[in-house]
């Protein structure tokens, strides 16, 4: 049911049309707070995040939104509930979206307000549905329902059509994976609008990336979504991780290595899963795609991870770096091993380069 969205500009990345599926986060600093925003900004740039959004809460907040802007290196996109005064503050102070519901900002002439000077500032606005906070009389007509998810999108998006502003960006979240994915499917057969794909309040770590790669990966398995935030109770820096790994599997998009570890076994005499991490924080800034195996042992480690471009095993007093399944290098002590393995990255990255 893949069809293609309308594509629309937030700042200089596009999304929907035929646009990568972008990934985007949201700081959970205080936005008043410039250095530890923009701190968190970068670090998301980091990995890979596209697209930020950032909650104005204040005026205050607002006002700050130029500075922030001014040191980071991706769009900007204010989050605003309610007070379309925040709306126009932000819009001033040059955000690259808007993250708004018309219908909650007090009015058709605060609207009106909104729309122009959005439309002035080329800025587009996304709608964001959420089941929590439905309309009254949508809900008492079909219940918290994905039904009454759309009427709500549908009611917004009309606000902006009838100002004849289509700069739009559309989200349907609720905590439901299966209300999530059902919603967008009824809203993808009804507007062709780019899609904002997420599941809200998705829970911590494992939780709300099991439920996020469940729920965000059948929608673009299906061809549903234009970009994604996976929300999760921890840092954002790890939902740009996996939304990044979630398109990754769909083969979809790649960004940085792809690390294989192995399972362990009775074999393995090492702190494996210490190693992956380490290998996994060390690689964590790099862009190139390419495959990385850390395996438990060095006897079967290289022959299992065949198919790994590069990859290191470990044993009690010998650590191994092999490149396609055949050892490049044995080294002594667990202590250089992650040290030997990151110049041996290195010189792969820079023969790859050379090889074109
Ligand atoms: S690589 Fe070695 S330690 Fe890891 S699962 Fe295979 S045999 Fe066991």
């Amino acid at each position: 049911m893949s069809k293609r969205t309308k594509k629309i500009w937030v700042g200089w990345v596009s999304i929907g049309g035929d646009s990568p599926i972008r990934v985007q986060s949201m700081t959970n600093t205080d936005t008043r707070d410039v250095a530890s925003t923009v701190r968190q900004i970068l670090e998301l740039e980091e990995v890979g995040c596209e697209l930020v959004r950032v909650a104005v809460v204040d005026k205050e907040a607002a006002q700050k939104l130029a500075l922030i802007k001014k040191q980071i290196n991706i769009p900007l996109i204010a989050d605003i509930h309610f007070d379309y005064r925040l709306a126009l503050m932000a819009l001033e102070q040059g955000v690259d979206g808007l993250r708004l519901n018309p219908g909650n900002i007090g009015g058709e002439d605060k609207v009106d307000k909104v729309v122009e000077r959005a439309k002035e500032y080329k800025v587009p606005i996304r709608i964001g549905v959420n089941a929590g906070s439905l309309e009254k009389d949508l809900l008492q007509q079909y219940g918290p329902t994905p039904e009454a998810m759309v009427k709500s999108a549908l009611r917004h998006v009309k606000l902006l059509e009838e100002r004849d502003f289509r700069e739009i960006k559309i989200s349907l979240k609720a905590s439901s994976v299966l209300k999530t994915i059902k919603a967008y499917q009824l809203l993808a057969r009804k507007v062709d609008y780019p899609l904002h794909i997420g599941i809200t309040e998705a829970g911590t770590l494992l939780r709300g990336t099991v439920k996020s790669s469940v729920g965000l990966g059948i929608l673009l398995y299906e061809g549903i979504g234009d970009t994604l935030r996976v929300s999760l109770t921890d840092s954002p820096v790890k939902e740009v991780q996996v939304a990044w790994e979630i398109l990754r599997s769909l083969e979809l998009r790649s960004r940085g290595p792809e690390i294989i570890a192995c399972p362990t076994c009775g074999r393995t005499e090492i702190d494996l899963i210490k190693l992956a991490q380490e290998v996994e924080e060390a690689l964590r800034g790099v862009k190139e795609v390419f495959t990385v195996a850390v395996m438990g042992c060095v006897v079967n480690g290289p022959g299992e991870a065949k198919e790994a471009d590069i990859g290191l095993a470990g044993g009690k007093d010998l650590g191994i770096i092999f490149v396609k399944g055949k050892v490049k290098k044995k080294v002594k002590g667990r202590e250089n091993l992650l040290k030997s393995f990151l110049e041996e990255v290195e010189i792969f990255l820079q023969e790859r380069k050379k090889e074109g």
